[in-house]
């Protein structure tokens, strides 16, 4: 189904350290160039950082998601899915932010977002700090408010910081409930752990309807149960995922900027990611990758190798091969 030009350079034909690294070794497609148009899917860098409260640096993410993704082949190898060959794949560039202006940036990035819906686009997006879900959503639920599966350690459900501030990375998804964007009883968080500020967060989520599950929950009852869960909350209307890298543990993505240890390994995030095929899908994003405290490049890898697990589960719901 897909166009022949949409495939990545392969590791047979080019060494995957040699050329201009694009994610997953996709074509460059701008939206001034003729293949725009055919593309189904998006992978999109958003390198921005303003919405950090703590140690910065995921402006930088895209650049070297990017470089480690040059190391990812085409087919999956449990469910052998081949999203290059289900849809049209490609690299649509950066959304320009405003570095020193928030609530300019996060315009750049809802018109981006708004402009991909109606081009019928549909995104993967590498970040930049968790505040960029907010824009994206702002773009993606025109049509009304849409479910969403979180992976994180954090509920990202505050009200505001530094006295006032309400556009911070911990409050992108209670903006978002707020605006209409997410529906808040087809909300499901997974992983949530670390210390406390004073849970008003969790209040906040519960009153409203979101289903938040600590990472007690996701290690006693497992990987199938919570994932059971989770797809019967967001049910068979259109829903977006979330995926922050820290929901995974410092010890295997220690490149992040507000790490709590005692999350899941890279297998276990691999299989949550896994039993999102079937779902209603609308688009994705990887966030809060920050080379800066990435030493060994490792966070990256694990970033890139999740955006493929996403990639081909929102390849199958752009194609329409899958139903669960
Ligand atoms: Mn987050
Ligand atoms: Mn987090």
């Amino acid at each position: 189904m897909a166009n022949q030009k949409f495939q990545p350079v392969s590791g047979f034909d080019l060494p995957r350290f040699a050329g201009v690294p694009s994610f997953m070794r996709l074509p460059h497609v701008e939206a001034s160039d003729v293949l725009y148009k055919e593309v189904d899917i998006g992978l999109v860098g958003v390198p921005w950082d303003g919405g950090t409260t703590n140690r910065p640096g995921a402006r930088h993410g895209p650049r070297q998601l990017r470089d480690l993704s040059t190391m990812i082949r085409a087919v999956h190898p449990v469910s052998h899915i081949k999203p290059f060959e289900l849809v049209n794949c490609a690299d649509l560039g950066d959304v320009s932010p405003n570095p020193a202006d928030l609530m300019a940036s996060l315009n750049r990035v809802s018109d981006y977002y708004t402009r991909l819906k109606q081009d019928n686009i549909m995104p993967l997006t590498a970040g930049g700090d968790h505040l960029i879900s907010l824009p994206i959503l702002r773009g993606l639920a025109k049509d009304g408010p849409v479910g969403m599966v979180h992976f994180d350690a954090h509920t990202d459900l505050f009200n505001e910081y530094f006295g006032g501030t309400k556009y911070t990375h911990g409050t992108p998804f209670r903006r978002a409930i707020e605006e209409g964007l997410l529906d808040p009883k087809r909300v499901v968080q997974i992983g949530i752990r670390g210390t406390m500020y004073d849970g008003e967060d969790i209040e906040f989520g519960r009153a409203n309807g979101v289903t938040i599950l600590m990472i007690e929950d996701l290690m006693e009852r497992g990987v199938d149960d919570i994932m059971a869960q989770a797809r019967k909350i967001v049910g068979d209307q259109p829903t977006y995922c979330s995926f922050d890298i820290d929901f995974i543990d410092p010890a295997f993505a220690p490149g992040t900027g507000t790490p709590e240890i005692g999350g899941p390994d890279t297998y276990t995030a691999q299989q949550v990611v896994r039993q999102l095929r079937g779902l209603n899908l609308i688009g994705a994003d990887l966030v809060e990758v920050s080379p800066p405290f990435d030493s060994s490049g490792n966070t990256a890898w694990v970033g890139v190798s999740i955006m493929f697990e996403l990639l081909c589960v929102l390849a199958e719901a752009k194609a329409g091969s899958h139903t669960s």
